[in-house]
C-alpha cells in the first residue's frame, strides 16, 4: 500500500512542477514514506533521517532549500517524536492527509519566506480528516506497468492486540466502486494487465455501489473482469472473518480472479487466536479453506504467522504446526511476536524468552519452505499462463508470475513485456522458477497445484 501511497503523492504534487528523481542528493524534496509494521520501523527512520541531514548539509547554501518529509504509519504513531528529535524535517503527515501535500509544501515555503522561518518550519498533519481522501486526489499521472496496485479500502476496526494498523490507518472506509471501476479503466489503458486490489481488510470491502447500496468485494470483483484488457484480478490482505459467500463464489466462477489467496492465521491455537482478538477459532479457518477449494479446487494459499504470542505453550505452538501440516501453504511470511508500543498485547504478562522463540519460528520456517519448494517442484512440467512484467537480471530474460504468484525467470524478446503468454515451466530454483515461452497453454497448471497440496 505504501508504494501505491508514494504514486498518488507523486500525482498530487505534479501540478506543483515536482518529478520523480532517482537520489536523495538531486531532489529538491525527500518524502520518507514509512511502515511501522516492522520492528524498529520507528529507529529506521531516525537513522535514514540522519542520512539525509548529511545529504541536505553536503549541498550546502543550495541544501537549505530542499525540503524533508516524512509520511506513512510512522509519521502517524510518532509525530510528536520526529518534530522534536529531528527538527530539520519540515513536514510530517500521516497516511490519511496526503492529498493535502500541496497545502502543506506551500506553508512550509510562507514560513520559511518569513523571518521566524529562518530558524525552520514544520508543518505536523496526523489526523485523520473527515473529508474523503480519495475524493481530494487527481487522477492517476504514472503508468504503474503491467501490474498496478489500487486500494479500494483503508483502515481497520478489529483492533488484534497485536497491531497497530487501526490507530495509524484509522477506521475502515470502502472507495465508491464507481470511482475504483474508473481508476481500474485507466490503469488498464495505461497497459496493466493485473491489478491487485489494496486494503487492510481488503475483503472487508463495503462500497457503495451504482443503486447506493453497499457491494461486497466479489461483486466488485466481478465489475472489474468485465474491464477491457484487466486480465487478472488479485487482493490483499483479506482476514478470515470477512471471507463471505460472495468473495468465494467469484473464486469459483470469475477466470481473472487468480486461484492464489493471501489469508493471514497467525497461529494453530484458538486460546492463542482469542487472546490475539482475531475473532475466528482454528475449525472455522480450516472451513474456509475447505470452502475456497471446493470453489476452485487450483487454489494456493499464502499466509502470514506469529511465533511466540505472549503465553504461547509449546502445545499451542504444536497446534500452528499440525494447522500448517494440514493445510498446505505455497508461500507464508513468519515472524517472532515483538511488541508494538501502545498496543494491548505489548503489556500482556507472559512474554516468551527470545531464545524459544526463536526456536519455534526457525521449526516454523523449515515446514513452510518445504512447503513452498514442493509446490515449486509439483509445478514443474506444467505449462502455465504467464504475466511478464520486467526485465531479468540477464539478457535477453524477462521475469513474471504464474496464477500462484510464482516468480519465474523466462527466456524471452523484450516486446513480449507486459503481455500474459504460455510458459512451460522448466525447474524449481530458490524461491523462483524457470521456464520458456511454450506454443499454447497446457492443462497442467490445475494438476500442478493440486499436487503441490499434498506435500505436507
Ligand atoms: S485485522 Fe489486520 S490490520 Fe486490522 S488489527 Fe488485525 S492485523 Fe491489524
Amino acid at each position: 500500500m505504501n508504494v501505491y501511497d508514494s504514486g498518488r503523492m507523486a500525482d498530487v504534487l505534479a501540478p506543483l512542477g515536482y518529478v520523480m528523481t532517482a537520489s536523495p542528493e538531486a531532489a529538491d524534496m525527500v518524502i520518507l514514506n514509512t511502515c511501522h509494521i516492522r520492528e524498529k520501523a520507528a529507529e529506521k527512520v531516525f537513522s535514514e533521517l540522519g542520512r539525509l541531514r548529511e545529504v541536505k548539509a553536503a549541498r550546502g547554501a543550495r541544501g537549505a532549500d530542499m525540503m524533508i518529509a516524512v509520511a506513512g504509519c510512522v509519521a502517524q504513531a510518532e509525530g510528536e517524536e520526529i518534530t522534536r528529535r529531528a527538527p530539520f524535517v519540515d513536514i510530517v503527515f500521516g497516511p490519511q492527509t496526503y492529498h493535502r501535500l500541496p497545502e502543506m509544501v506551500a506553508r512550509v515555503g510562507r514560513t520559511r519566506a518569513s523571518r521566524a522561518g529562518r530558524k525552520g518550519a514544520r508543518v505536523l498533519e496526523t489526523d485523520f480528516p473527515v473529508e474523503a481522501k480519495f475524493d481530494e486526489l487527481p487522477a492517476e499521472t504514472a503508468s504503474q506497468g503491467p501490474s498496478a496496485f489500487l486500494t479500494v479500502q483503508e483502515g481497520c476496526d478489529k483492533f488484534c492486540t497485536f497491531c497497530v494498523v487501526p490507530y495509524t490507518r484509522g477506521a475502515e472506509y470502502s472507495r465508491p466502486v464507481a470511482d475504483i471501476v474508473a481508476e481500474a479503466r485507466r490503469l488498464a489503458g495505461a497497459g496493466a494487465r493485473e491489478i491487485t486490489l489494496l486494503g487492510q481488510n481488503v475483503n472487508a470491502y463495503h462500497g457503495a455501489g451504482g443503486d447506493g447500496r453497499d457491494q461486497g468485494l466479489g461483486n466488485l470483483v466481478r465489475a472489474l473482469a468485465d474491464i477491457e484488457g484487466v486480465e487478472r484480478i488479485r487482493y490483499t490482505t483479506s482476514h478470515p472473518r470477512d471471507m463471505d459467500d460472495g468473495l468465494i463464489a467469484a473464486h469459483g466462477d470469475v477466470e481473472a480472479l487468480m486461484p492464489f489467496v493471501h489469508l493471514p492465521v497467525q497461529s494453530g491455537a484458538d486460546r492463542i487466536l482469542e487472546a490475539m482478538n482475531r475473532g475466528h477459532g482454528v475449525e472455522e479457518y480450516l472451513r474456509i479453506v475447505d470452502r475456497l477449494r471446493a470453489a476452485r479446487s487450483d487454489i494456493a494459499l499464502s499466509s502470514d504467522f506469529i511465533v511466540g504470542f505472549p503465553g504461547e505453550s509449546d502445545a499451542e505452538f504444536e497446534g500452528t504446526m499440525a494447522l500448517v501440516r494440514q493445510v498446505g501453504f505455497a508461500q507464508a511470511y513468519s515472524f517472532k511476536y515483538s511488541p508494538r508500543p501502545g498496543t494491548p498485547a505489548a503489556t500482556l504478562t507472559g512474554q516468551v524468552p527470545e531464545p524459544l522463540k526463536a526456536e519455534r519460528l526457525a521449526r516454523l520456517q523449515e515446514l513452510l519452505g518445504r512447503q513452498q519448494d514442493a509446490f515449486n517442484e509439483a509445478s514443474v512440467g506444467a505449462t502455465v499462463p504467464v504475466l511478464l512484467e520486467r526485465g531479468g537480471r540477464k539478457e535477453g530474460q524477462l521475469v513474471g508470475r504464474t496464477p500462484h504468484m510464482q516468480a519465474v525467470h523466462v527466456a524471452a524478446r523484450a516486446e513480449n513485456l507486459g503481455r500474459v503468454v504460455p510458459v512451460q515451466l522448466t525447474k524449481a530454483l530458490p524461491n523462483s522458477l524457470a521456464g520458456e515461452i511454450a506454443e499454447t497453454m497446457g492443462s497442467g497448471a490445475a494438476e500442478a497445484a493440486s499436487t503441490g497440496r499434498a506435500f505436507a
